[in-house]
């Protein structure tokens, strides 16, 4: 499993990442306005092409996650105090950068009696007392399972939740820690059923993990059947030593393969591509062209 991480990685993956001026003025607005991005957080390899245009993922809940699973790189140990500028901080960035469209995503909060849930009610409140018309779509953690959580955010004002499996059953245990699969269907089971088609219910996946073709038939029958109508899937990507390695970098052509089976599952609307992470073109996937 080591070796797809020590050879190169193929052309497909090898990204420009320039750091142009609109990137630096829209980095330095988040760090000023005391916000967190997943972008940041996660180091992303999609930053600079989404922060060219100003769109980020605000990482909420502050930057530190209770949880440690193997493929993430956001910090991970005592949690702070939730911020209740956090919502502030994004209407205002929302304006300054001038976005239509904002993802909102949080670590996950084991230790708050909701799960942050109340949280994420009065960030998401605040940004549409500001924005109306902005399109705000939510990541958020499983809650525990939690179903009052899930249903308080759903109950929001937004055009998509989401909930990332992030991989097929049978390797789950192993790369999400403290989480649970069956769990994380429910919460987007409960969110699609709750929203009776108010808003879009999306999952992504990370491929490259050693997963099987048939794992992945599997899982997409499973997403398909507990509402899921948007998916994202892209190459994992080792995140630093500690992460799990690659298993198998997936060629582009293959990408294309494995939309075309999710979507005759039964997800009408998939984005797959090597780089394509949750929240990459979200609002393209959204308005139905991603
Ligand atoms: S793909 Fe998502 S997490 Fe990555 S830089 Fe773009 S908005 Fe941020």
């Amino acid at each position: 499993v080591q070796v797809g991480d020590q050879r190169a990685r193929p052309a497909w993956l090898r990204k420009e990442k320039p750091v142009t001026g609109a990137v630096l003025q829209n980095k330095t607005r988040i760090a000023r306005l005391g916000l967190h991005t997943v972008c940041e957080s996660a180091r992303c390899p999609n930053l600079s092409e989404c922060m060219a245009s100003g769109n980020a993922t605000f990482l909420i809940l502050g930057d530190v996650c209770t949880r440690r699973c193997r493929f993430c790189s956001v910090r991970h140990g005592v949690p702070v105090e939730p911020d209740p500028a956090e919502g502030e901080g994004i209407a205002r960035y929302i304006a300054d950068a001038g976005l239509r469209y904002a993802v909102i995503t949080s670590v996950t909060r084991d230790d708050l009696p909701d799960g942050g849930s109340g949280h994420f009610a009065s960030v998401i409140t605040e940004i549409r007392r500001h924005h109306p018309a902005v399109g705000l779509e939510v990541l958020t953690p499983d809650f525990m399972g939690r179903l009052d959580a899930v249903d308080r955010v759903v109950d929001l004002p937004l055009q998509v939740f989401g909930h990332n499996v992030e991989t097929v059953r049978q390797l789950s245990g192993r790369i999400r820690c403290g989480a649970d699969h069956s769990r994380s269907l429910c919460v987007l089971e409960r969110a699609a059923a709750r929203a009776g088609g108010r808003l879009i219910v999306k999952s992504g996946v990370m491929v490259g993990l050693g997963e099987t073709r048939e794992e992945l038939g599997g899982l997409f029958r499973e997403l398909a059947a507990a509402g899921v109508s948007a998916l994202t899937m892209g190459q994992y990507l080792r995140p630093g030593r500690d992460s799990l390695p690659v298993a198998r970098y997936i060629p582009p052509e293959e990408f294309q393969e494995l939309a075309a089976a999710a979507r005759s599952a039964g997800i009408a609307s998939v984005l797959s591509g090597p780089y394509v992470r949750s929240s990459y073109l979200a609002e393209a996937l959204y308005r139905g062209q991603g």
